[in-house]
């Protein structure tokens, strides 16, 4: 190993290309500099490699969206064209192609999600590894700069290295427990790189259940259309002891973040008239909640919700039947960010040139959840992992000081 000794005590390691973080989108980083023929070192501050993609593979590896490529694009919203190029030349075909290759056989679910056949996240992790050609160091958390080396904590005590080429790929600001604990964030900042603030993405929602909801506490409430503001999801949700979480909920969360009432149509199948046709007028002694189970079939987890939330339920039929097509469900915001799948905000795109270097650091690439981009689960996430792990490790491949 060629050693400098720097304008401190300690010695810099001299690299030719360095990868921090080593999920999704720093290893495919350290696959394309490796495919270049770039030396690289991968250092990982956690003592193993992929936690949160491990842990993406626990509910099923939903890896990529099989659909049409300007509907898959817009799923990223506001970040939609910044992530245009990287998206086109690493596509969903091409995110099934690459596990492939890897020796994992996928298939496309329901709604177009696609998973590896295996579902979980471990033998495509452990093959991606094998595949590697790079040198990984665990234990070896970055904790900013030393003049101009990067400085690591590591068993052994301090170290420094000095790469040719760098790419940080070291995550958003969720799940710190699993390595992405958004420490970077200060760092970057000192040195000039803008960051817009980390907010909590596909996150789950606070509710103070009174205590008739006990009973139905971890029940999935299936086949309803959740309405925040102008979106309207199908999909489903889970009533949980914190609040209300899961895809229906995620898939609406940005809207609530930024402020939509939330409410559920528990009969989207029905249009208000055929409601009011089948609860066909109250009939004596019949209690309302009767006539809801017995006519509407909405019982159990459903019920108890018409009863939290849409009381005093309205004497008559026309009135019931709009509530039930729109039951407001009062939440007090989001959970904490860590508990979120994902999370807004990151490395500003104008902090970034095109090949996703920044301007501030010449020599150094961003990728990954990191960036100021944020989507829907549904495959959307991980994609854009390995599209911007493989432009930045590409063009940092192609780097000429
Ligand atoms: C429960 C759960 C389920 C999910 N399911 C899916 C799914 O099915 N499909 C999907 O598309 N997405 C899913 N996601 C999201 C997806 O896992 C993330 O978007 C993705 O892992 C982000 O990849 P990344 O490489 O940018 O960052 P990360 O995977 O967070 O990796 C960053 C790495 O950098 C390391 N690091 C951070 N700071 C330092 C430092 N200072 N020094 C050294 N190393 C450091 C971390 O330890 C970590 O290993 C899920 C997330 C969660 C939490």
């Amino acid at each position: 190993m060629n050693k400098r000794q720097g304008p401190l005590s300690e010695t810099a390691d001299l690299i030719d290309a360095l990868v921090i973080g080593a999920g999704p989108a720093g290893l495919m980083a350290a696959s394309e500099l490796a495919r270049a023929g770039r030396q690289v070192v991968i250092a990982e501050g956690k003592p193993s490699v992929g936690r949160k993609f491990l842990m993406a593979g626990k509910s099923g590896l939903n890896l990529t969206k099989d659909e049409s490529f300007e509907a898959f694009l817009a799923s990223y919203i506001e970040a939609a064209e910044p992530l245009r190029p990287m998206l086109e030349a690493f596509p969903p075909e091409a995110v099934q192609d690459w596990a492939r290759a890897l020796g994992q056989e996928v298939f496309t679910g329901t709604s177009k999600r696609v998973f590896p056949k295996a579902m979980k996240a471990s033998p495509l992790l452990r093959a991606w590894m094998q595949d590697l050609n790079v040198e990984t160091r665990t234990r070896w958390r970055w904790t900013g700069w030393h003049a101009d080396a990067f400085r690591f904590d590591t068993p052994d005590g301090t170290r420094l290295i000095q790469p040719k080429v760098t790419v940080l790929a070291l995550g958003g600001g969720s799940w710190a427990r699993l390595g992405s604990d958004g420490a970077w964030v200060e760092w970057l900042a000192q040195k000039g790189v803008a960051i817009a603030p980390f907010k909590p993405a596909n996150m789950g929602f606070h509710v103070a259940w009174s205590d008739h909801m006990t009973a139905h506490l971890g029940q999935p409430i299936k086949s309803v259309t959740l309405i925040a503001g102008e979106h309207r999801v199908s999909g489903e949700f889970v009533l949980s002891s914190r609040g209300i979480e899961g895809g229906g909920i995620y898939a609406v969360s940005k809207a609530l973040r930024e402020g939509a009432d939330l409410a559920l149509d528990l009969l989207p199948q029905l249009e208000v008239a055929q409601i009011v046709e089948k609860l066909g007028g109250a009939k004596a002694k019949e209690t309302l909640s009767n006539r809801l189970r017995k006519r509407l079939g909405l019982s159990g987890a459903k019920l108890a919700l018409v009863m939290e939330f849409g009381r005093p339920l309205p004497a008559d039929d026309h009135t019931l039947a709009e509530r039930l097509k729109a039951l407001p469900i009062a939440h007090q915001g989001p959970r904490p960010m860590d508990e979120a799948i994902s999370t807004a905000g990151g490395v500003a795109w104008d902090a970034l040139d095109e090949n996703l270097m920044l301007h501030a650091l010449p020599n150094v690439f961003c990728a990954g959840e990191m960036l100021d981009w944020e989507a829907p689960t549904g495959g959307y996430l991980l994609s854009a992992c390995f599209a911007t792990g493989a432009w930045a490790g590409r063009a940092a491949a192609q780097f000429k000081a």
